[in-house]
């Protein structure tokens, strides 16, 4: 793996905390969090082969399902589907305690099919362009805003902006600096100069 030239501050995908990537494939902040990981994506693979087993065996002709079918065919739960029959917008037939079947069409044309995994890995962290070119230094951001130094770090902070050391500077991405939010906040303080 590529060890990272420079400092990469990264949220872990596990737990959230920010911690120093030791390489650009580092999205953990520990050991713990990586076996924690890697355990998720296990047991999720599992259920959906478990659930793939179920909608195989599923009869195309017939129309009324179980709740545990529905469940794997629509990857929705069996509280939804209840939620739904109450409501009347699935028909269902009760054939004896805890049997009920629901209507296949129906919730076809109301749900989705499952294809994604049920618990949605969130969406992959931004890219960011932390070449000196893309980047201010934070001596130029608080030049431009009449702030010292800490307030800008303050706010790198709070936004969570990436930031990359080389030598004796700090870069902020241009993109990030230059956004609304950061214009509005910064601009707002008192001019300290
Ligand atoms: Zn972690």
């Amino acid at each position: 793996m590529p060890s990272a030239k420079f400092e990469i501050k990264r949220k872990c995908k596990e737990c959230g905390a920010t911690f120093i990537a030791k390489t650009l494939e580092s999205y953990y902040c520990s050991r713990t969090c990586t076996l924690r990981a890697y355990n998720k994506r296990k047991t999720e693979r599992k259920k959906r082969n478990q659930m793939d087993a179920i909608v195989s065996k599923i009869p195309d002709g017939r129309d009324y399902i179980s709740v545990t079918e529905a469940e794997a065919m629509f990857g929705i739960s069996a509280k939804t589907i209840r939620r739904m029959i109450r409501s009347g917008k699935i028909p269902a037939i009760n054939i004896g305690q805890r049997l009920t079947r629901v209507c296949k069409s129906a919730l076809l044309e109301r749900v989705p099919l499952r294809d994604e995994p049920l618990d949605r890995t969130k969406p992959l962290p931004k890219l960011y362009h932390l070449e000196p070119e893309d980047c201010y230094t934070i001596g130029e951001i608080s030049k431009t805003y009449g702030i010292d130094d800490s307030t800008v770090y303050a706010h790198i902070r709070k936004y969570s902006i990436p930031t990359r050391q080389i030598g004796n500077f700090v870069y902020a991405p241009k993109e990030d600096i230059d956004h609304r939010r950061t214009r509005q906040t910064l601009w707002s303080r008192p001019c300290r100069c």
